[in-house]
């Protein structure tokens, strides 16, 4: 029979209100008029002639029997000491004489009450602690290695406190706990190295080691005593929270007990208010440790905390400056370079280098560059699908990626932790780093798998767990952990990198702007220069015609004259041209429904007047309506269908055809002849101003047309194409959408 247990039954333990104290002191709780509200039992295993009802009586009777002789009223001085200057850590603790016994009195504010605790002073205990503490801590801090250190404090505090095993213990992130320093009698087996799963020390009780930094367990065996009160029904049990008696939850001691220790002590050790670990005692017989040798040990934890903290501190800030001085190069990168991708991926340093992974990728604009190890292609082509779908934060880290995504198992060797920064979602653009699987061998006390028992009633409870030998469990699928100083480094790429993008795309804005500036002065010059040029070139033309009729010239001069006309006719035509062309820059398009079909004939009737001795079989098929300029899609077609006439006029038959198609939302055309067919090397230029092919020499034209094609067609957001095969013949494709 198996049993999926919660372990968190033991989280919900009310571990702070047990009703109960440790029988090794007695404890009395008085509100602020000092009359006696709780107190322990045993109260009279101690103090023999107390009055047999205490409860409900003044603080002074107890005292009136503690000291006869003298004065009462001692302790409520102290509490009203206490409450005025507002500390108690002063007056703790105050120290008596009671029938030739030394006891210490504890005294702690709790809600609306006062706690006093009266524990024994041990005499052994009463050496010069001061200098032994004095000379721990110089020990302790003797060694700058940090394993060292943790030795150390862990031999310093058995010598204190004289138990026979003293363990420095560290939480893991999960909670569970790895034995990493440890001092015990020579007979001891080693703990050293075994971890203990996270419900062993249950969430509330690592909260109470954050408030009481020392915790005594003087005795498993011993039978606590019952505090008491004088509410009827069910009172407010009282909270001993901060106290130093309060009996133990009876899972922890039968996890003790299970153990064969008996007593525990414990000091905690924290870093940055959180608990970091504890220096666990254990002692195999019953033993008491007085109030004074628990303030030292904890002096010792307090010590050795500050040094951890100090030390990781140190080492945090080391790891941190190095990745952040890559951010740092990476930046200035990508503010000196025009491609952010260069600067990502070309440099001294990588995106590689703001973590500690051993591969990374950057998506980045279509593109897919790797550093180090990272997945194969199809490996890593699955993983960025799951990126895009899955992981809807800009920040995601892991460090057990198969566990959410289990096809990561096949690359676990590559990639069992990730870190993935989102650069855009919608474009897909990422930057991913990896770590490789880190086989972890962790040798647990006791099998962390098999913590609950079914007690006879058949009722599933937790019991602490009876089997404490070393069992082994090997952790796959998992990579070293992300620190906090490799997301901080991720985090501040991601801001650098945004900040980039946004300058970089604010710069290529302002070249536009400036750009399309240019651009209209440039169609303005054009215009004025061509519109200029015209006027000389009509007197130039007309003085020559002029001549030309002047008998007294001689015939080769005459030709020479007729010449210049001939070629002020072209000059002229060119000009008109570039007008034209510059003209279409200048011009909004107005749109109207333009019908095709007679604007074509129109068209092939005058070209048939300029080549009227050809036989042209001319097809004209479907003539779909374009929505466009009226005027500007008419220059379209007279250019396309006056070339392809033009260029064919050598093929017999010269077969020229026309014919259009509604597409999904517009039109497309093509106009197909037989005739030169263009150099695929030739193709990319034809539409540029100006340029003809080096075979149409002895055809006129001025290489405009194709450019005025284009300007217009992508003027009305279209699209212009051309298939072509030389000495075949070519079709150009026009493509116009319907406006939105
Ligand atoms: P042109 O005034 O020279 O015809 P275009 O701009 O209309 O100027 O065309 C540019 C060049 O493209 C032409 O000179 C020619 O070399 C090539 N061309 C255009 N259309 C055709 C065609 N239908 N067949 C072969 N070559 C063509």
């Amino acid at each position: 029979m198996s049993f999926n247990v919660d372990l968190n039954n033991c989280d919900r333990e009310p571990i702070h209100i047990p009703g109960q104290i440790q029988p090794h002191g007695f404890l009395i709780a008085v509100d602020d008029e000092f009359i006696i509200r709780y107190h322990s039992e045993n109260v009279s295993d101690f103090i023999q002639g107390l009055p047999t009802r205490l409860l409900g009586k003044h603080l002074d009777e107890v005292e009136y029997v503690l000291y006869p002789s003298e004065q009462t009223g001692y302790i409520s001085q102290l509490i009203t000491l206490g409450k005025n200057t507002k500390t108690f850590e002063q007056i703790n603790p105050f120290q008596f004489e009671f029938n030739g016994r030394d006891y210490y009195l504890i005294i702690q504010p709790v809600n609306d009450l006062y706690l006093l605790e009266f524990e024994l002073v041990t005499a052994e205990m009463s050496v010069d602690m001061q200098k032994m503490i004095g000379r721990s801590i110089s020990e302790m801090l003797a060694d700058k290695n940090l394993q060292n250190l943790l030795n150390n404090s862990a031999e310093q505090v058995k010598k204190v406190i004289g138990y026979d095993r003293v363990m420095i213990y560290r939480f893991a992130a999960d909670g569970h706990g790895e034995v990493i320093a440890e001092a015990k009698n020579n007979h001891l087996e080693p703990w050293l190295g075994l971890h203990y799963p996270a419900s062993d020390i249950p969430k509330q009780a690592r909260e109470l080691y954050k408030l009481n930094f020392t915790r005594l367990i003087a005795d498993v065996n011993a039978i606590p005593s019952k505090i008491i009160t004088l509410a009827d029904g069910e009172p407010e049990p009282l909270d001993l929270t901060c106290s130093q008696l309060r009996a133990v939850s009876p899972i922890h001691i039968q996890y003790l007990k299970n153990m064969e220790v008996g007593s525990s002590f414990s000091i905690s050790l924290l870093y940055k208010g959180e608990l970091w670990g504890l220096i666990a005692c254990h002692n195999y017989t019953p033993r008491y440790i007085d109030y004074k040798a628990r303030e030292s040990s904890k002096l010792i934890g307090q010590i050795l905390s500050s040094a951890l903290e100090f030390r990781q501190d140190e080492e945090s800030q080391h790891l941190q400056d190095r990745l952040f001085a890559s951010v740092d190069k990476l930046s200035k990168h990508m503010q000196r370079s025009n491609s952010i991708e260069d600067a990502l991926s070309t440099q001294d340093v990588t995106v590689l280098d703001v973590t500690y992974a051993e591969g990374a990728v950057l998506l980045y604009e279509n593109n897919l560059i790797s550093f180090g190890k990272v997945p194969a292609a199809d490996d890593l082509n699955g993983l960025i699908n799951w990126i895009k779908t899955d992981i809807t934060d800009t920040f995601f880290s892991t460090d057990h990626l198969s566990k959410q995504y289990p096809a990561a198992l096949a690359f676990k060797d590559v990639a069992s932790g990730i870190i993935v920064s989102t650069i855009s979602k919608e474009m897909g653009e990422y930057i991913i780093w990896f770590k490789p699987e880190q086989l972890q061998h962790i040798t647990w006390a006791g099998n962390p798998e098999k913590p609950a028992e079914v007690d006879s009633s058949g009722i599933l409870t937790i019991s602490p767990r009876k089997s404490f030998e070393a069992w082994s469990e090997t952790v796959t699928a998992r990579s070293a952990a992300w620190s906090n100083e490799e997301v901080k480094a991720v985090i501040r790429l991601k801001e650098e990198l945004t900040y980039a993008i946004n300058q970089k795309a604010s710069a290529i804005r302002l070249l536009n702007e400036k750009l399309k500036q240019a651009y209209e002065e440039l169609d303005t010059f054009s215009f004025t220069i061509s519109h200029d040029l015209k006027n000389p070139l009509s007197v130039i033309k007309s003085y020559s015609q002029l001549l030309t009729r002047d008998s007294s010239i001689r015939p080769e001069a005459q030709r020479v004259i007729e010449r210049i006309v001939d070629r002020t006719n072209k000059m002229n035509y060119m000009i008109n041209e570039v007008l034209d062309y510059s003209r279409i820059g200048r011009s909004d398009i107005n749109f109207v429904n333009v019908e095709v079909g007679p604007m074509v004939n129109e068209i092939l009737k005058d070209l048939s007047l300029v080549y009227s001795n050809a036989t042209i079989q001319l097809t004209i098929g479907e003539t779909p309506d374009i929505q466009g300029d009226q005027v500007m899609i008419s220059q379209v077609f007279a250019n396309l269908l006056s070339n392809a006439v033009k260029y064919s006029q050598k093929s017999t038959p010269q077969v020229v055809n026309i014919e259009g198609k509604a597409t999904d939302n517009g039109v497309l055309y093509q106009i197909k002849d037989n005739g030169l067919g263009i150099d695929i090397k030739q193709l990319p230029k034809i539409f540029e101003l100006f340029n003809r092919t080096d075979d149409v020499k002895d055809i006129e034209g001025s290489g405009v047309g194709l450019a005025i094609v284009k300007r217009i067609v992508e003027k009305h957001r279209g699209k212009i194409w051309v298939d072509s095969e030389p000495g075949k013949g070519s079709t150009f494709f026009v493509e116009f959408s319907n406006p939105a």
